[in-house]
């Protein structure tokens, strides 16, 4: 298998614990550090819908709680053809994308499109931080 295989069977694997009982849209997340190390989350979702988390932010928190601070590589998967991350979801992982992430939305059956970071948040709003 290969790792976009293993990445893409993370996120689908951690999509089936998503709570989702209000929108009934579960969503997975596998992110890649450049060393190999997979990170998962699923999304959360709350009474208060404004509480809820994306599944690419579970993912992330759980990196970073690892101590780890780059992405390599992400597959977020969802029930649509294209579950794109939404726009809080793009400005995380260009937080936290090496120059040359690749984030890969799949639905059940596999990858459907790769986009690289520019692509899915053009003139990202950054700041130079050093201690990454
Ligand atoms: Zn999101």
């Amino acid at each position: 298998m290969s790792d976009l295989d293993a990445l893409f069977e993370a996120a689908k694997a951690v999509r089936e614990n998503a709570y989702a009982p209000y929108s009934n849209f579960l969503v997975g997340a596998a992110l890649r550090a450049p060393d190999g190390t997979v990170f998962i989350g699923c999304n959360v979702e709350n009474a208060s819908y404004p509480v809820s988390v994306c599944a690419e932010g579970g993912a992330v928190s759980a990196m970073i709680a690892a101590g780890y601070r780059e992405i390599a590589e992400a597959v977020v998967i969802g029930d649509a053809a294209l579950c794109t991350p939404c726009g809080m979801c793009r400005q995380r992982l260009k937080e936290f994308g090496t120059d040359d992430l690749v984030v890969h939305v799949a639905d059940l059956d596999g990858i459907r499109r790769s986009f690289t970071m520019d692509e899915l948040l053009p003139a990202a709003f950054e700041l130079e931080y050093t201690s990454k």
